[in-house]
């Protein structure tokens, strides 16, 4: 629910009221008339006034791994994808989206082709999460939806703190970067939680990073690792590196040698993920990222492989971008195709 409209509506009523919606909504509540302990009027008065939700669901869509992919529109009809993972241990994760498309343009990535729409605000962040709260406990966060967190960092470190309302803790809070370093400054100077950090690197050097990410023209290799380092340093925790296994692009044991030079054994722990595909490129074999994986352990760099989640449904890293119908959101009006 938009929680500035919220606190708007609720003038004129005891200052707790807000909290007492919030942590209703936060727990799984259906809507206004389960919140037994607010005046039956009021919760008229709410229901009329504040939508209980930012976000309309349009399509969802369940993966036989019990992965389940929500496609919602904003009010001003932006397209938000977020996915719940369900893993063989317990756990529930939840993917979530910071931005309506993303304006980077990673190659090898759904959301980077399609329109940017515009950055969420914090109530349409916490919707997502809330969407699935209502179907089942959760415990786990990624922000490793559609867009880039730290081109929206206001609203996800808002989103975020609220997580353990709902049942995420900050420590089961991911934030995962490209790497756009005036946010990540930011992040790393402020974050006085132990929200964690992920960085998207893909490549061992600049030459191929450019290539498969222009953000990498911007803001080096070496810059975006100096500040992740710093992260580490003020958290004492690792930096989670993600890296995208392309065939015959960044996965030979040569590369893998190369990376682990550039991030050394203390301040990060690689996760090789298996290429979803998007049209792009190849996904390495399993034999391929399991020879990268051993150079890594060689060198002493923690690594593992990522549990893919959701194949079937487009749901899977990098698949997130809503279907072709709907990409014409943010095309400018008056322009012939
Ligand atoms: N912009 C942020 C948040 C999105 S995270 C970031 O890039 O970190 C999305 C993650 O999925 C990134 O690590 C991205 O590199 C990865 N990814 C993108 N496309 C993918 C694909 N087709 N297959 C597997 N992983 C992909």
């Amino acid at each position: 629910m938009d929680l500035t409209l919220l606190e708007a509506s609720l003038e004129g009523q005891p200052p707790y009221r807000a909290g007492q919606v919030w942590s209703w909504a936060a727990r799984g509540a259906a809507g206004y008339e389960a919140m037994t302990d607010l005046p039956r009027t009021l919760r008229q008065d709410l229901a009329a006034r504040v939508p209980f939700s930012t976000l309309t669901v349009e399509t969802e869509r369940k993966a036989r791994d019990g992965t389940v992919k929500v496609l919602f529109r904003t009010a001003d009809g932006h397209p938000v994808e977020a996915v719940l993972m369900r893993y063989r241990d317990g756990r529930r994760s939840l993917c979530l989206s910071s931005q309506s498309g993303c304006p980077l343009t990673c190659t090898f990535c759904a959301t980077g082709q399609m329109a940017f729409g515009r950055n969420l605000t914090a109530s349409e962040i916490l919707d997502q999460a809330l969407h699935f709260r209502r179907l089942t406990e959760v415990d786990h966060a990624v922000f490793m939806g559609m867009g880039e967190p730290m081109l929206n960092l206001d609203s996800v470190l808002a989103a975020a703190r609220r997580l353990p309302d709902a049942g995420i803790t900050h420590r089961r809070t991911t934030i995962s970067t490209v790497g756009w370093l005036p946010g990540l400054t930011r992040f790393v100077d402020e974050i006085e939680e132990p929200v964690r950090l992920a960085l998207s690197l893909h490549a061992p050097d600049d030459d191929l990073r450019s290539r498969i990410m222009p953000v990498n023209e911007r803001y080096p290799l070496r810059d975006v690792v100096a500040e992740c380092r710093r992260y580490a340093a003020k958290r004492r925790r690792r930096v989670f590196v993600e890296y995208v296994m392309l065939a015959g692009v960044n996965d030979a044991k040569a590369q893998a040698r190369a990376l682990a030079a550039v991030l050394g054994r203390e301040d990060f722990k690689v996760n090789l993920i298996p290429y979803n595909p998007t049209g792009a490129y190849d996904g390495s074999s399993r034999e391929r990222i399991a020879g990268f994986r051993d150079e890594l352990e060689r060198a002493r760099v923690p690594v593992t492989v990522r549990l893919t989640r959701g194949r079937d449904i487009e749901a899977a890293c990098g698949q997130l971008a809503a279907a072709p119908r709907t990409r014409g959101v943010s095309r400018p009006r008056g322009t012939t195709a």
